[in-house]
């Protein structure tokens, strides 16, 4: 047991501050990751500061979105009616990750940035593991792969992120509101998370003593016909081997707007705009649907235990949008 500090922030700027009084401090969601990490020594805090007293409002904007607080609970947002109204793929995403009672505790803030699953960076005796100690080496390259990246990879790092919640904003082109010593400032999801190249330590942009204060879906992704579409080793209690976010807006038998991100394939939520790009104006049919997941795939770099996942990916994508589409794959 290591010991640490445990101080309970009450506003946004008090907890930057205890943060910053602290040496190696970090924030405190529901801990269901943070803890974890930290009874297996990987994660090793000298302070925790505690923000679940912050922000659990889920508000509209003025202008037709919705922010929902750093703090609010993965159920609350999952459950709020605006949430399954106007943005349903969130609400599935939610739904389709851990077990009730995890998300009955976890945070928006804290989903977003809860570390990844592969195996070798839990194994802190016995694997060498980038991520975990820079410059150690990777021992998931050559080992067991079936949940790691084909998409975005580097020599350093082939871990996937684990969020399914994180995939659907990818999708909405939501914004990560983000306050720190420096003042606030909003990140697109999207460029939020950062590939590994060869610092996969470095996961997001986030600077020394930045709090996520809360995530906007903007009014323009709101009241397509959206759903998130997940592939697992087990119905539930069980991380994404692949998993499809989307949304279709198709007008007269032709895509008029797609919007595509795809879950374990890559270090981060991986927005497919090739796919999107390929889709849009062209006919809303099966073969299209594939030709897309073609064009966003080309780019895959599969190992040797996880090749799997690209025809599993073509399908998935193929079979999420055709629901939306009311073409049967
Ligand atoms: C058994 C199990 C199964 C799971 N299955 C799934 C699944 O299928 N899909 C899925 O998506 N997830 C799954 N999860 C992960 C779960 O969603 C995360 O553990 C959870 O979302 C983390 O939220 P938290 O609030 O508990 O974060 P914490 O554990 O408290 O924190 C996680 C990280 O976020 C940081 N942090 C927290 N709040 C802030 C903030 N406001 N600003 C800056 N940094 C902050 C912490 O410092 C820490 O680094 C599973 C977890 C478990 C234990
Ligand atoms: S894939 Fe990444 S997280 Fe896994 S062992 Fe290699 S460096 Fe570590």
């Amino acid at each position: 047991m290591l010991a640490f500090d445990y101080v309970r922030a009450e506003a946004a700027e008090d907890a930057i501050l205890q943060a910053e009084r602290r040496a190696e401090a970090k924030f405190l969601g529901g801990g269901t990751n943070l803890v974890d990490l930290m009874r297996e020594t990987i994660e090793r805090p000298r302070a925790l500061v505690d923000v679940t007293a912050l922000s659990t409002e889920i508000a509209e904007t003025p202008d037709g979105g919705l922010l929902l607080g750093g703090a609010a609970k993965n159920t609350a947002v999952a459950e709020h009616r605006v949430v399954r109204e106007r943005y349903p793929l969130v609400a599935r995403a939610i739904l389709a990750g851990a077990s009730a009672q995890i998300r009955n505790v976890a945070t928006v803030a804290g989903n977003l940035l809860q570390r990844t699953r592969c195996s070798y960076f839990y194994d802190d005796e016995g694997s060498r593991c980038n991520k975990r100690a820079p410059g150690q080496g990777c021992d998931a390259i050559g080992g067991f792969t079936r949940i790691h990246a084909i998409l975005g990879a580097s020599p350093s790092c082939v871990a996937t992120h684990s969020s399914d919640f994180a995939v659907a904003l990818a999708a909405l082109d939501a914004l990560v509101h983000v306050q720190g010593p420096e003042g606030t400032r909003v990140v697109p999801l999207v460029d939020f998370h950062r590939l590994p190249d060869d610092r996969p330590d470095v996961e997001t942009v986030l600077r020394a003593h930045e709090l996520i204060t809360g995530v906007e879906l903007p009014a323009r992704s709101a009241d397509l016909p959206s759903t998130y579409r997940k592939v697992r080793d087990r119905a539930s209690y069980a991380f994404a081997l692949v998993s499809v976010a989307a949304a279709l807006r198709v007008e007269d038998g032709r895509v008029a707007e797609a919007r595509i991100a795809l879950g374990g394939v890559a270090h981060k939520p991986w927005r497919a705009a090739k796919a999107e790009a390929a889709l849009v104006g062209g006919p809303a049919n099966e073969a299209a649907f594939l030709a897309a997941a073609d064009a966003e795939l080309a780019d895959a770099r599969p190992l040797e235990g996880n090749a799997f996942k690209v025809p599993l990916a073509r399908r998935t994508i193929a079979a999420t949008l055709g629901e939306l589409a009311g073409v049967p794959a």
